[in-house]
């Protein structure tokens, strides 16, 4: 058997190819050049497994899909104050191009030019590197292989920069920026310039799929925290004055570029990248916004319906022992906020008094900080009222096996092993 994915995303871009509408980004003059029939649509699940159909080896300049990645590598680096500080958050519905400041005299948020510009500004430099080339290194790390620079699309950009260079310079003026406006607008070009195909983007952007972790290595890149917000911004402003529009239609946080590609991520599911040059009126891909409407239409993917509902995660519970006073909890699933609240309310049922209560965790395959502490707090309340708590946890996802009430948990490997251990000792 083949899955049958690879089909269904040729036939994807083989019914979006007979779009021939929109323009090339002639604004710069290399983008002009490209071949305007390129396609090309690759996917990437959470748990990194990439496929790819079409022009899936052509590289092409990543341009302001840059954007959520230089702002991830801000706030890693500084922290979310410090970044908030300087760019907001708030959708501009405004041209992503547009010479424009909030009320507040910040740019309005790091998707559009002016605050992509002054998220540039706020790379740390070290090593000497210049801060495009720590960007590109940062980016070569999520991509998995070296990424390297268009030197040709960065020149022809840097000689017609007039519009970035009076965003640069309008930022100076109000101290958003804090050194030469020209340095920083070059090097923002420069960020924009770096080359990626479909198959590198799908692999960045499941670093962001899957909560900061790159699911090839295992290796955590980026804080989940970071990862929610570089999400949110893109949710509300990667699509510039469409992202109204994208939300209802589409509805996957997504970035487009101007060479023609879009990066959609849903969040512990999917990233998805498409790439065909030519734009629409907002400087989007129109046939990269009709594949991913497609997909989100035909894979239910719009993030808001996409989220299951929570289900009890009580596998089973069974009783076992002399005079059944072993109480046996097998728990699946994740365990968040919904989950724990839903487990602790049957944990509520266990009669006060001093027997045995196992709860096996072997096959919990997420558990969040809130889903943990709840947990936690029940176990210290079970304790009070006069259990023996026995956990199973062979991979020790509780920080140290310990409560609240810094109480030491005892930690078994194997569920079957710990309840003959248990039912010998009664004998
Ligand atoms: N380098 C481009 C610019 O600043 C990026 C714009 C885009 O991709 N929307 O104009």
């Amino acid at each position: 058997m083949q899955t049958p994915l690879p089909d269904y995303l040729a036939h994807v871009i083989e019914a979006c190819d007979i779009d021939n509408s929109g323009h090339l980004a002639d604004y710069i003059p290399e983008l002009a050049n490209a071949n305007p029939n390129r396609l090309a649509l690759a996917m990437s699940t959470v748990d990194g497994e990439i496929y790819s159909v079409g022009d899936d080896d052509i590289e092409f300049t990543i341009q302001s899909m840059s954007k959520p990645f230089a702002y991830a590598y801000v706030l890693q680096q500084l922290g979310i104050e410090t970044v908030l500080n300087k760019v907001g958050v708030e959708p501009s519905g405004e041209a992503f191009n547009e010479i424009s400041l909030g009320n507040d005299r910040r740019p309005k948020n790091p998707m559009i030019n002016s605050g992509a510009i002054t998220t540039h500004s706020l790379i740390p430099i070290k090593d000497d590197l210049e801060s495009a080339e720590i960007l590109r290194q940062f980016m070569s790390a999520l991509a998995g292989r070296e990424l390297r620079f268009d030197d040709a699309v960065y020149e022809s950009e840097v000689k017609t920069a007039y519009r970035n260079l009076s965003i640069g310079y309008m930022l100076r003026t109000v101290g958003i920026l804090e050194t030469d406006p020209v340095d920083i607008v070059n090097g923002y070009i420069r960020q924009c310039s770096i080359l990626v195909t479909v198959k590198d983007l799908v692999r960045m952007g499941s670093v962001l799929a899957n909560g900061g972790v790159d699911p090839k290595t295992g290796k955590r890149l980026l804080n989940r925290s970071v990862v929610r917000q570089v999400l949110s911004v893109m949710m509300s402003c990667g699509m510039y004055d469409a992202a109204g529009d994208w939300l209802s239609t589409v509805g996957i946080p997504a970035k487009s570029g101007v060479a023609g590609g879009i990066l959609g991520v849903l969040p512990g599911q999917v990233s998805i990248a498409a790439f065909s040059p030519k734009l629409d009126e907002h400087g989007n891909s129109v046939r990269g916004i009709d594949i991913l409407e497609r997909l989100s239409r035909d894979m239910g993917l719009h993030l808001m319906e996409g989220t299951p509902s929570a289900q009890t995660i009580v596998q089973s519970h069974y009783r076992t022992g002399k005079d059944a006073s072993l109480s046996v909890y097998v728990l699946r699933g994740v365990l968040k906020f919904t989950e724990a609240e839903m487990l602790l309310r049957i944990l509520q049922a266990e009669p006060m008094d001093q027997s045995t209560i196992v709860i096996d965790l072997t096959q919990i395959s997420i558990i969040h900080d809130v889903g943990k502490r709840m947990f936690l707090e029940g176990i210290d309340r079970l304790i009070d009222d006069g259990h023996t708590l026995l956990l199973v946890d062979p991979e020790q996802r509780l920080d140290h096996a310990r409560t609240h009430k810094d109480r030491t948990l005892h930690v078994y490997q194997d569920i079957e092993d710990l309840i003959a251990q248990l039912k010998e000792a009664e004998k």
